[in-house]
């Protein structure tokens, strides 16, 4: 069947049609038959569509919503408008599987949505006030195209973090915020942890109970996810995106104390101090120049620049620590995984995180490690190394389409 995927940002939405059923899964032999992204909705939005074999198509259109994108996106296969020989085959959607940030408490499996699921989703907008808004546009796009004859399938960024125990996922307040207001720690890029760790098993033959890793996605949002047993048993975000490792724009743990601190010295009111965590912090916040990882990598190397490297020297740090805490909770690990855009592209962040563990057991193999760029997969440890490197590029699309099936068909998952 032709899964078609959606992912619905606040002016965006990406999309990919895979084709997969429970043999083409058993046989790892899904594929994508097109991909795109529309950015500025409600402006002149831009398009961007790519299939095998066939050019990249850029169109700049005039799109007023979530809606009218996902009709010109279904437009144009259905038009034969991009030259693949499979586009009126791919405009034939027989399931949509839809990526949501946050699914709560309630919602820790992938689920076909009913008007109930909706109200569910509506419910966690609370604690995910920029990311449901704009996931449950895209579910009502959809509905409004496709309607009801055709399944529609929630997968939830939270949800593989379902599994962390109350230790991991209690913060140190007055126990009565988290009966009142459900504040606790969820997790996010539940979807691409539990991705990595599924290849990680294919690449070793590890059974599931036998995969203990530390799973490190580092692209513009970044996480870490101690998985032992296969199952998440702490992660670095927190009840928001905001906590754990520096990101592009987002600071990471900081002392909370600082913000009242800000309020009182500066006069920042609550929509300023969220702005300023979220947007004009980490690798942006420090360097003051970008968030873009290659762009600060190329400003301390062509230019010295100070506040680039220390930007850099800052983010990996922070990488370090929560791998060494993660590995003390665990009882070891048997290995690291990097996964996300800088995680997958990186050889100099990858070398600079893991310099200097070899108290750890860990070391990586430097030809192997830059050898590894550019969505390749592989192991890249060094000789000896107790603590096994990869390298594993995500891919959230392809497991939002087998847990699409798995719903569909009423099969178990097993991923
Ligand atoms: P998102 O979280 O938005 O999906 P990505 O996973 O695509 O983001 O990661 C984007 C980040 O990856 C950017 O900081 C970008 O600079 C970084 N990146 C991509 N390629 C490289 C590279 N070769 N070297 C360093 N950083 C890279």
């Amino acid at each position: 069947m032709n899964v078609l995927v959606l992912n619905c940002g606040s002016s965006s939405l990406k999309f990919q049609v895979i084709e997969s059923d429970l043999d083409l899964i058993e046989r790892d032999a899904d594929r994508t038959l097109a991909s795109g992204v529309i950015e500025r909705i409600g402006s002149e939005a831009l398009i961007t569509v790519r299939a095998p074999g066939a050019p990249v198509l850029k169109r700049a259109e005039p799109l007023r919503d979530h809606r009218a994108a996902l009709e010109y996106a279904i437009g144009l296969f259905r038009s034969g408008d991009v030259r693949i020989e499979e586009a009126s085959s791919i405009a034939d959607v027989h399931a949509i599987g839809h990526r949501i940030v946050h699914g709560g408490e309630k919602l820790t499996k992938s689920i076909i949505i009913d008007s109930s699921v909706v109200e569910q989703i509506e419910d966690c907008i609370e604690l995910a006030p920029l990311h449901n808004p704009a996931n449950l546009k895209g579910i009502a796009a959809a509905k409004a195209i496709f309607g009801d004859s055709v399944p529609h399938v929630a997968v939830f960024d939270t949800a593989f973090h379902a599994t962390m125990p109350a230790t991991s996922f209690l913060y140190a307040l007055p126990y009565q915020l988290y009966v009142r207001h459900r504040v606790r720690r969820y997790g996010f890029h539940g979807t691409s942890h539990r991705y990595v760790a599924y290849r990680y098993r294919q690449l070793t033959g590890k059974s599931r109970e036998e995969t203990n890793i530390v799973t490190v996605h580092l692209g513009n949002g970044c996480s870490i996810c101690a998985i032992r047993g296969g199952e998440s048993l702490d992660t670095s975000m927190g009840m928001t995106p905001v906590e754990g490792l520096v990101m592009g724009t987002r600071s990471g743990d900081l002392d909370a104390s600082i913000l009242p601190f800000l309020h009182h010295k500066e006069g920042m009111q609550v929509d300023e101090l969220d702005g300023m965590l979220n947007k004009r912090s980490g690798l942006l916040g420090i360097s003051g120049l970008t968030n873009d990882m290659r762009d600060l990598l190329e400003e301390e190397r062509a230019n010295q620049d100070r506040r680039a490297g220390l930007a850099v020297d800052i983010f990996c740090q922070r990488v370090r620590k929560y791998i060494g805490a993660y590995l003390a909770i665990m009882n070891g690990a048997d290995a690291l995984v990097f996964t996300g855009g800088i995680g997958e592209n990186s050889d100099e962040i990858r070398r600079r995180i893991c310099a200097d563990m070899g108290f750890l057991g860990i070391s990586l193999d430097e030809k192997l490690n830059s050898a590894t760029v550019g969505r390749l997969e592989g192991e890249v440890s060094g000789s000896g190394c107790r603590v096994r490197i990869f390298v594993i590029p995500t891919n959230e699309e392809l497991l939002i389409a087998r847990d699409t099936v798995r719903c569909v068909r009423d099969a178990p998952r097993r991923w």
